[in-house]
């Protein structure tokens, strides 16, 4: 963890770049200007605005966990010291990295875990190991990006072309490339782990210092903490920092901003990179190894457009 924190500090010691440590508090549009209030005070004028706020707004909270007090129902985006949690008993819910590591690290911790999924078998990412070791065949099937399985792989390492792909099955191949699942180390750490795959739970009430769910087979469990991997659903209305009149004119498929070349959204000079262009340029930029070609589209796109303007 340090040593990737100091690579970040160390990328912007190198760019020089002159960062403003602050939360950007509101995002407006007057006429073709955009105005950025800050936290403590002040604002910020700009003809062009780039988004990437990450996905700490989108947390996947299913409203049966709504109503839970936050001590006792926590999502993994959240981060919890798992020591604090030694000696509970924690439903981890969901089949996803998050819910299955916690789950590992919980159990080896000493709380007494079960993990509840919707799906009915969990999945594991990399089983086929081999395909990475035939040569030229795994180049062929393996981008260097490595999302998603052989082929597939292949095809989201080209956001532009993934961007010309019709919508229905773009989607198909985002969903494909992203679906729940654990890295392969973690089967033999969860091995003596309760996993409870194919439910799901439809009740969950806090009574007595203690949750009680009532999952759709009818049985009940009572837990100390829910911790929540369930993941993230991206709708840019959930920025609070986006006034609500910008968000009404810029056009969206299902939460996600609808976008052009260059990130553009169809608000002129407002761009969304990240998580939020995965539906247009697809599951590649949900990952670090994203920002590459995100960096260099935005970039290009935008001194080529202030070339022609001038
Ligand atoms: C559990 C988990 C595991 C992951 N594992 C991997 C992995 O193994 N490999 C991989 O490639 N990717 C992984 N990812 C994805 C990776 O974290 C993201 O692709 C990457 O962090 C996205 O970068 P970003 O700059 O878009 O967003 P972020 O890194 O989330 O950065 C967003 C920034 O915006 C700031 N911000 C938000 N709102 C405001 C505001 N109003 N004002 C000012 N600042 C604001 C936030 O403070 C934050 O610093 C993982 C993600 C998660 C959640």
């Amino acid at each position: 963890m340090s040593t990737f924190i100091e690579y970040g500090l160390w990328f912007r010691r190198q760019l020089g770049s002159d960062l403003q440590a602050t939360t950007v508090t509101r995002v407006e549009r007057n006429d073709s200007l955009f105005r950025l209030s800050l936290q403590e005070g002040g604002s910020v004028t700009s003809r062009r605005v780039v988004i990437a706020a990450g996905i700490e707004s989108f947390k996947r909270v299913p409203a049966v966990f709504a109503n839970l007090p936050s001590a006792q129902a926590s999502h993994s985006y959240e981060g919890r010291t798992i020591a604090s949690l030694k000696g509970k008993r924690v439903a981890v819910i969901g089949a996803g990295q998050s819910a299955l590591e916690s789950a590992a690290l919980l159990h080896e911790a000493g709380s007494d875990v079960e993990i509840i999924a919707a799906i009915s078998d969990l999945r594991w990412i990399g089983q086929h190991g081999w395909l990475h070791h035939l040569g030229l065949v795994s180049t062929m099937l393996y981008s260097k990006y490595d999302v998603g399985p052989a082929g597939i792989s292949r095809l989201v390492a080209n956001p532009v072309l993934v961007h010309r792909i019709p919508m229905r099955l773009r989607d198909k191949i985002r969903t494909r490339a992203v679906r729940p699942a654990g890295s392969t180390w973690l089967p033999e750490r969860l091995a003596s782990v309760k996993t409870s795959t194919g439910r799901i739970v439809q009740e969950a009430t806090y009574a007595g210092q203690e949750i009680r769910l009532k999952l759709n087979d009818g049985s009940e469990r009572r837990v100390d903490h829910v911790l929540l991997g369930t993941g993230y659903d991206v709708d840019i209305q959930r920025y609070s920092f986006l006034a609500p009149e910008l968000v009404q004119q810029i056009r969206c498929l299902d939460g996600y901003p609808d976008l052009g070349p260059g990130f553009s959204s169809s608000v002129s000079g407002l761009h969304f990179i990240g998580a939020t262009a995965a539906r247009s340029f697809g599951p590649l930029l949900y990952f670090v190894a994203g920002t590459e070609f995100a960096a260099r589209e935005l970039t290009r796109y935008i001194h080529q457009t202030q070339i022609v303007s001038q």
